[in-house]
């Protein structure tokens, strides 16, 4: 009896390692999920930056491209101004050629305005991007760590899989089933009981002769309570 019993608790300790290391396994892609998260809200906002930046030097390209366009009508214009023979058609032309250059100056206002934003906005871009440079550096150092572990974790995973198989050869097959069964709702499946019989899976008093019987037997049985396996504490102990 107290063989089945010494096979089937080493056969719960592999158990044990195996549900810690899933366990932990588990957790390593979370972590790596929220790091890369991170990693790629920081790259949205250093983008951001650099978005802003484009559309300012867009709005400037554009503006002066609109000015040089503006600048070749006024000299048509005033080229034309010449050529006017009534006073009513001249004044109307030297109108129009006014507006135009009261509105080149307005653009070129904008020009020098937006020129003193985007000088401004390049700085925000290099500082986000230096930033982020010195942070993502560490993310990914992080990530690669916990990929690493998560590999190591998953190797160690397979490895007691197959200590696990080893160990269970060695367990009574009925009692085998029973564990496996009992395991699937409750670890640990297999507890001891301790003086007076309480059982350690429930904390449920255990009838005295039951007790005494698997104290002198070494043998298991079924808390009645948990139905976890049960036994007397002693009956695993190093033999006197
Ligand atoms: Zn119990």
């Amino acid at each position: 009896m107290r063989e089945k019993l010494l096979a089937l608790s080493a056969l719960q300790k592999v158990d044990v390692e195996i549900a810690a290391l899933k366990k932990s396994a588990e957790n390593y892609p979370k972590e790596i999920a929220e790091l890369e998260r991170a990693l790629a809200q920081e790259k949205a906002a250093v983008d951001l930056e650099k978005t802003k930046l484009d559309d300012l030097d867009k709005q400037r390209l554009n503006l002066e491209q609109t000015i040089a366009e503006e600048k070749d009508k006024i000299r048509k214009w005033e080229a034309r101004l010449t050529e006017q023979r009534s006073t009513r058609e001249y004044s109307a032309l030297a109108r129009e050629i006014d507006i135009a250059k009261k509105g080149q100056q307005t653009m070129a206002e904008e020009v020098v305005e937006l020129g003193k934003q985007s000088t401004i906005q390049r700085e925000v871009a290099r500082t986000k991007a230096a930033d982020f440079d010195g942070k993502s550096k560490g993310l990914v150092e992080k990530v690669d760590q916990l990929k690493a572990k998560l590999a190591e974790v998953e190797a160690q995973v397979r490895g007691v899989d197959g200590k696990r198989g080893d160990a269970a050869k060695d367990v009574d097959g009925d009692l085998l089933r029973r564990y496996d069964t009992i395991r699937k709702k409750r670890m640990p499946a297999l507890v001891p009981l301790v003086a007076p019989g309480t059982c350690t899976g429930c904390r449920m008093a255990i009838r005295a002769q039951l007790y005494n019987m698997l104290v002198a037997s070494k043998g298991y049985d079924t808390c009645p309570s948990c139905m976890r396996i049960i036994y007397a504490e002693e009956a695993l102990a190093a033999p006197k």
